[in-house]
């Protein structure tokens, strides 16, 4: 008796076309968080949300420099000066990033090459 024929397995990665929306859609909301953070920083708020939601269901990862404009923990968006703040740290080289929502600190390593 030969064995039963087993369908592929479908993939989970979404095809081309909806990635590459999915990532223009991302670029946009934070360009747009980026402009209305003054007049309505809720907005903002929710264009991270939105932008998080779509990278979560298309697969796709946020862009570093968009990664890096909210709190890991709160989700805010953050402007240095306004709601966070920028130190080095020198003696563990890194970039010490406060999020003055939540008081989260955000760590970005740097090293010398
Ligand atoms: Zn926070």
């Amino acid at each position: 008796m030969p064995k039963p024929k087993f369908r592929k397995r479908q993939t989970r990665n979404k095809p081309v076309w909806q990635t590459g929306i999915a990532k223009e859609r991302i670029r946009i909301l934070f360009i747009e968080a980026e402009a209305r953070f003054d007049e309505r920083p809720d907005l903002s708020d929710r264009y991270v949300e939105i932008a998080r939601k779509i990278g979560m269901k298309y697969n796709v990862s946020i862009p570093l420099l968009f990664r890096r404009r909210f709190c890991k923990k709160c989700k805010k968006y953050l402007r240095a000066g306004k709601n966070s703040k920028v130190r080095l740290n020198s003696k563990e080289k890194c970039v010490n990033v406060f999020c003055l929502e939540c008081g989260t600190v955000m760590r970005i390593g740097y090293s010398k090459k």
